[in-house]
C-alpha cells in the first residue's frame, strides 16, 4: 500500500462508503479532458464524469484560465450588502439562457443547497403570502440531495432511515410509467385539490440516482398543467439533468411548460467547482418584497456567489454557446444510439435506454436490484480492470462523460459495457 493510500486510511472518511469494506480507493493524481491518471501510471476513461459533473473534460485551459484570472482580481467576497461582477454577470447569463419566465438567482453551495433553497422558497412564499402550506409533492425513487429538506423529498429507504422521523410529510407519486401515468396524474389532481399543497418537485424526465430512469416528456407535462391549474408551485431539479445532459442545454427544453422553481448545480462550473442556483420566477421573488425584514429570504452560506465559482461557470457558459459544444454532446448521444440498437434483444438486459448523453443498461438479476445489488460491486471492478471508471447504481450501469471524450474512448466503453453483458449471461 502506497504512503498515501495509509494516510488516506488514516485520516479520511469516504461518502458514501462503508470504510470498513471498502475496496482501497483508487488513487488519481492528475486529469486531461475525460481520462483521470492514477499512480500506478494507469489512465481510466471517466464514464461517469466525476459524479456527473465534468461537462467539458479536466483541464479545460479556457475555465482554467477564467478561475486564475479572477483569482488575481477577486478571490472571494461576502455576498450581503456587496456585490461583485462575475456574480452579476452570471447571473445575467443564466436568466438570459434559461428564457421566460426566470428572472431572480438565488446563489449556494451545491446541488443540496440549491434544493434546500427552492423548497424554502416554496414553504416562504406561501406564508409570506398570509396562506401558509405544508404539503410537498415528490416521485418515488427521487434524489435531490443528502441535506435534510433535500432528504424528505427524496426516496425514503436505507439512505435516509436513520432521519426518517425529522421528515416533514411528503406524498409520493409512483414512478409514471405507460401502465399506471393516468392513475398517477389522477391521484396528483385529487392531492391538489385539497389546496394544501405549497410545491412539487420532479427531476425532470431523467431520474439520476434511482438508475437513471426515464419517463415522458407527455407525463410531465400533464403533471405540471395540473399543477398549475391548482396554483401549486413546480420545482423543476435540473442539478442532473442541467447542461446539456439530456440533449438540450435544459431538460425542460423538452417540454412545452415550464416550471416556477429550477435548482442548478453539477455541470454549471463545468463541474470543476462546487455552486449551486436557484432560479425563480419574479412571482416568486416578490412574494418577499415588504417593509418587514423578517419577509426576506433569511438564507446564506459563506460562499455565497464565491467569484471564482461564478468565474468557472460564466467560462462554462461561454464554451456551451460554441457550436463545438453542442456537435460533440450530439455525436455521443447519436453514439449512444447505435449501440442501444447492437444491444437490443439481449437476453442478459432487462432494459437499455438514453436520452442525449446519458446511457443506462439494467442487468437482469437474481436478487431483487437496488444500490447495494452485488452485481454492482461486480461491475465496477470489471471496468476499472478495462481501465474506465464507472460507478453503477445496482444494476444500472450507465454512461454519462464528459463531451469531449474521444470517439475511441466511448467505443471502449461500449465494448467493455458488452463483455460484461456477456459474461452476465453465460
Ligand atoms: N439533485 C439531483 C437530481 C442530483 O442528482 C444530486 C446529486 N447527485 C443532487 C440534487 C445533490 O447534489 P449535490 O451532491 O451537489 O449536493
Amino acid at each position: 500500500m502506497s504512503d498515501l493510500l495509509r494516510k488516506d486510511k488514516q485520516f479520511v472518511w469516504h461518502p458514501f462508503t462503508q470504510m470498513k469494506t471498502a475496496d482501497v480507493p483508487l488513487e488519481i493524481i492528475s486529469a486531461k479532458g475525460a481520462r483521470l491518471y492514477a499512480a500506478d501510471g494507469k489512465s481510466y476513461i471517466d464514464a461517469n464524469s466525476s459524479w456527473w459533473v465534468n461537462v467539458h473534460g479536466h483541464g479545460n485551459p479556457v475555465i482554467g484560465e477564467a478561475i486564475s484570472k479572477q483569482f488575481q482580481e477577486l478571490d472571494h467576497v461576502i455576498f450581503a450588502g456587496v456585490t461583485h461582477p462575475t456574480a452579476v454577470q452570471l447571473a445575467e447569463d443564466v436568466i438570459q439562457l434559461l428564457g421566460d419566465p426566470f428572472e431572480k438567482v438565488f446563489f449556494s453551495d451545491d446541488g443540496s443547497t440549491a434544493v434546500e433553497v427552492a423548497l424554502k422558497m416554496a414553504f416562504q412564499y406561501w406564508h409570506n403570502s398570509g396562506n401558509p402550506k405544508k404539503r410537498i409533492l415528490a416521485m418515488d425513487g427521487a434524489y435531490h440531495g443528502d441535506t435534510f429538506g433535500a432528504m424528505a423529498i427524496g426516496q425514503r429507504g436505507y439512505f435516509n432511515e436513520p432521519f426518517e422521523h425529522f421528515f416533514f410529510d411528503v406524498d409520493f407519486l409512483e414512478f409514471p410509467t405507460e401502465l399506471n401515468s393516468e392513475i398517477e396524474l389522477k391521484k396528483a389532481e385529487k392531492l391538489f385539490e385539497s389546496g394544501e399543497f405549497a410545491a412539487m418537485i420532479v427531476e425532470p424526465l431523467v431520474q439520476g440516482s434511482a438508475g437513471m430512469r426515464m419517463y415522458s416528456v407527455d407525463f410531465l407535462e400533464q403533471l405540471v398543467r395540473l399543477a398549475k391549474k391548482h396554483n401549486v408551485l413546480v420545482i423543476y431539479d435540473e442539478v442532473m439533468t442541467g447542461w446539456g445532459r439530456t440533449g438540450r442545454l435544459f431538460a425542460m427544453e423538452h417540454c412545452g411548460v415550464r416550471p416556477d422553481i429550477i435548482c442548478l448545480s453539477k455541470g454549471l462550473t463545468g463541474g470543476v467547482l462546487p455552486l449551486g442556483l436557484t432560479v425563480s420566477t419574479m412571482r416568486i421573488y416578490d412574494a418577499f418584497l415588504s417593509e418587514e425584514k423578517t419577509k426576506a429570504l433569511l438564507h446564506g452560506h459563506s460562499f455565497t456567489g464565491n467569484a471564482l465559482s461564478c468565474a468557472a461557470a460564466v467560462a462554462s457558459i461561454g464554451l456551451f454557446r460554441q457550436k463545438d459544444t453542442n456537435d460533440k454532446i450530439d455525436n455521443i448521444s447519436a453514439s449512444h444510439q447505435v449501440f442501444i440498437e447492437k444491444m437490443k434483444g439481449n437476453p442478459a438486459i432487462d432494459s437499455i435506454r438514453s436520452l442525449g448523453t446519458i446511457l443506462a443498461v439494467d442487468l437482469k438479476v437474481s436478487d431483487s436490484g437496488g444500490y447495494f445489488s452485488s452485481i454492482r460491486d461486480e461491475a465496477y471492478r470489471f471496468m476499472l480492470s478495462k481501465g474506465i471508471l464507472m460507478r453503477p447504481l445496482g444494476n444500472c450501469l450507465f454512461v454519462n462523460p464528459p463531451y469531449c471524450i474521444e470517439q475511441d474512448d466511448l467505443e471502449s466503453i461500449y465494448s467493455a459495457l458488452e463483455s460484461f453483458v456477456s459474461n452476465h449471461n453465460s
